[in-house]
């Protein structure tokens, strides 16, 4: 394990997407509590580990996650308006968010990127929004199949990162979270190879440590794109992947608490 790795807290995060529903969330809930009786016990101590649910279902998995007796997940969210408060139909504001005690949010997921429009300008001012409350934004970085094919992976990605180092000071960054996630292995059931992965989390981390190199040291970058219980481990190992955002091996409860056992053993 990398030294520098230590300063860095490790994460999972698990992005439900448009998926669940309540009767979903108790026996999501039920399988959690069955898990953790089992041995050896999961503590969950070293690894900080959210579900972000479809917003609508915030309320419904707090309540019934809080009834889960020594279980450690927090919420998250899967997005946030760029605005502070009022006639934005649909949307859901940061207040909101922090209301309904979520601690972090995705901002960029590659599908808001190519599904509704969300550009580097619009993910800067939900970052903006975000950092006016407790919630850390979780900037999603990646690169489609066609760009990293024509070598472009590394500096789609940068671009994507330099517009958010422009738009904030050092001591404002500090509470983000970045997750490359290369668009091509989201959904699909392709990872990316742990070197592939680590050698783009390794270049993330040299563009931040052109902002400054604590930020660089501290900054938690997560592995996102088909992440699952059978190759979880060889990614934990890399010594730039942090963590990892987890899609659709978060909606069974024993592959994503597998996920995040595999994550605090990798500590150890
Ligand atoms: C995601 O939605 O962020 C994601 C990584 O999805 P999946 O794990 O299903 O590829």
């Amino acid at each position: 394990m990398c030294e520098d790795s230590i300063l860095r807290p490790k994460i999972v995060a698990g992005n439900w997407k448009m998926n669940g529903d309540s009767a979903f969330i108790s026996s999501y809930c039920k399988v959690l509590e069955s898990e953790l009786k089992k041995e050896p016990a999961i503590k969950l101590e070293q690894v900080k580990v959210f579900l972000l649910p479809p917003s609508i279902m915030l309320a419904d998995l707090r309540n019934q996650l809080q009834a889960v007796r020594g279980l450690k997940i927090q919420l998250g969210a899967q997005n946030s308006a760029a605005y502070l408060a009022g006639a934005y139909t649909g949307e859901v504001s940061v207040s909101m968010l922090e209301d309904y005690a979520c601690h972090v949010c995705l901002v960029g997921h590659s599908e808001r990127r190519a599904l509704f429009s969300e550009t580097d300008e619009v993910v800067v001012e939900k970052i903006r929004q975000l950092l006016t409350t407790g919630i850390k934004p979780v900037l999603c970085l990646g690169e489609t199949l066609e760009q990293r094919e024509a070598g472009n992976a590394e500096q789609t990605v940068r671009t994507q990162l330099q517009v958010v180092l422009d738009a904030f000071d050092e001591q404002a960054l500090q509470a983000l979270i970045i997750a490359y996630e290369p668009g091509w292995a989201i959904g699909t059931g392709k990872t990316a190879t742990p070197q592939q992965a680590q050698d783009m989390h390794a270049y993330i981390r040299s563009v931040v440590s052109g902002k400054s190199v604590e930020l660089a040291e501290t900054m938690p970058i997560l592995y996102g794109g088909s992440v699952n219980a059978e190759n979880a481990r060889e990614l934990f190992a890399q010594s730039d992947i942090d963590g990892a955002l987890v899609g659709g091996a978060s909606l069974q409860a024993e592959s994503f608490l597998s996920i995040c056992r595999q994550c605090e053993e990798s500590i150890s």
